[in-house]
């Protein structure tokens, strides 16, 4: 196909003259941040509830992560795409974050499985967002999740800019941790998310271990790897009297509170939360009286398939006196229902983070656990709350009998879990997402300037 002559003019003037500004970080100092970024975030906005359908943690920490950037100095666009016809094509989310809402597909009845037939149509609002602009507009882009990183690939390339990429979940782990008769992740992901990574500058994870499997599974190279600690915002999750928590949210105030919080889904595994508190009365049935088991959050993913199976599972179970389903809340309510927990329950068969692992512990709570993807990180074994191998009812009700009859270890572990999740404010992993930034765009200018010569 022939390229349209000022097009093409114009991706030769970029991809071979670097601006002053992009050469700058050659000739020594500090290397140049980005003045502005188009973020990308194709199947779920930024704008959303999280704690239910596609909306979870990728949500609060893209808000979180453009917040803190914007208050860097680094303008953020954020690419979302429009799924209300009242959506309107631009809204600031705060000083310095735009999200733009890219018509690709019909507003309704697309599901995310649905979305890689939409990533040409995406890619076209993207680029057609960007050529309204004078040259240069954006200096980096930076995909979340492997639908985004398509697109990522093909703007990045346009606009002769480093494309930085952050997996957020990976079909190879997800497949390699699912739960008994859960769908596994199709190929065609993983042929997806394969592409993604050999084209992306840098890829950041979450932890070390998602940088490993980054390179075992993906083959990702050494040179494009970095680590950045997700964060917790410690305004919102602080901590604050349990008491009044729970007389705000009508719980008894002396129950022991169990909490899951998050997606319904079986990967998050709050069946075998259900299942060891049924176990957990069966062996000591006075606790049958004051235990509370709530359950915050909405069907997500291949939960949605069957909405009704955990309240299924809780008459079954015969528990359906002390387990209370509430849709899922604001941030700010969240946290009161983590200040009234006694712990936070995390039975998860593949996590590559687990935001409400930090952001219960920021409330003063502790985390019960398993000992998968980046929960260890989050959670400090026997300090900050309990990391536990597998999904035996029979071990995670040891562990719950703990938090559900010691209020000193539940007081002395929340203490220090505060403490811990304290290191984790969204500043410092904004300020290590820039440092990543300026490291892309300081190698660019070093191949820019490279070609450069070669060319002269
Ligand atoms: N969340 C929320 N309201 C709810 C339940 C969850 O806002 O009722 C948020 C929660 O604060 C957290 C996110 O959803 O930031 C879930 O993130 P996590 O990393 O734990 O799981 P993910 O959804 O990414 O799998």
């Amino acid at each position: 196909m022939t390229q349209h002559p000022v097009r093409k003019a114009r991706r030769a003037q970029y991809a071979l003259t670097p601006t002053r500004a992009r050469l700058q970080s050659l000739v020594g100092g500090r290397p140049r941040r980005p003045r502005r970024i188009a973020m990308l975030s194709v199947h779920t906005s930024p704008l959303h509830q999280p704690g239910t359908g596609d909306a979870g943690g990728m949500n609060v920490y893209i808000v979180e992560l453009a917040k803190r950037l914007a208050e860097l100095d680094i303008e953020v666009e954020i690419f979302t795409r429009a799924i209300r016809s009242e959506d309107a094509p631009l809204v600031q989310l705060a000083p310095g974050v735009l999200v733009r809402h890219v018509t690709a597909g019909p507003y309704e009845g697309l599901v995310k499985e649905d979305l890689p037939a939409q990533l040409c149509a995406f890619t076209h609002g993207v680029l057609r967002a960007e050529a309204g602009h004078r040259p240069g507009h954006y200096d980096l882009v930076h995909s979340h999740y492997w639908l985004s990183g398509q697109v990522g690939w093909l703007a990045a390339e346009r606009w002769g800019v480093p494309l930085v990429h952050t997996m957020h979940t990976m079909a190879k782990v997800k497949n390699a941790a699912l739960a008994e008769g859960d769908t596994p992740e199709p190929t065609a992901r993983v042929i997806g998310e394969t592409q993604v990574v050999e084209a992306a500058d840098r890829l950041i994870a979450n932890t070390a271990e998602e940088a490993g499997e980054l390179s075992y599974h993906y083959s990702a190279r050494e040179d494009q790897l970095a680590v950045v600690h997700p964060g917790v915002n410690l305004d919102i999750f602080r901590p604050g009297d349990r008491a009044a928590a729970r007389a705000r949210l009508g719980l008894p105030q002396d129950a022991p509170v169990l909490l899951f919080a998050g997606r319904i889904q079986p990967l998050k595994a709050p069946d075998v939360l259900l299942r060891a508190v049924a176990v957990l009365l069966e062996r000591e049935p006075g606790l049958r009286e004051r235990l509370v088991v709530p359950v915050v959050g909405g069907p997500s993913g291949t939960g949605l398939a069957k909405p009704e199976s955990l309240h299924k599972l809780a008459a079954q179970l015969g528990i359906t006196d002390v387990v209370r389903f509430h849709p899922p809340v604001g941030q700010a309510e969240l946290a009161e229902w983590y200040r009234a927990a006694s712990a936070l329950v995390m039975p998860s068969y593949s996590e590559s983070f687990g935001l409400v692992a930090l952001e219960a512990q920021a409330c003063g709570t502790p985390v019960v656990a398993a000992a998968v993807g980046g929960l260890p990180v989050a959670v400090q074994g026997g300090r900050t709350g309990t990391l536990v191998q597998g999904h035996d009812p029979d071990t995670w009700a040891d562990a719950l009998h703990q938090y559900a009859t010691r209020p000193e270890l539940v007081g002395q572990q929340g203490a220090a879990a505060a403490r811990h999740a304290a290191g984790f404010g969204w500043s410092t992993a904004a300020a290590a997402t820039a440092d990543v930034y300026a490291g892309a765009l300081a190698r660019q200018a070093g191949r820019l300037a490279r070609s450069r010569l070669r060319i002269s």
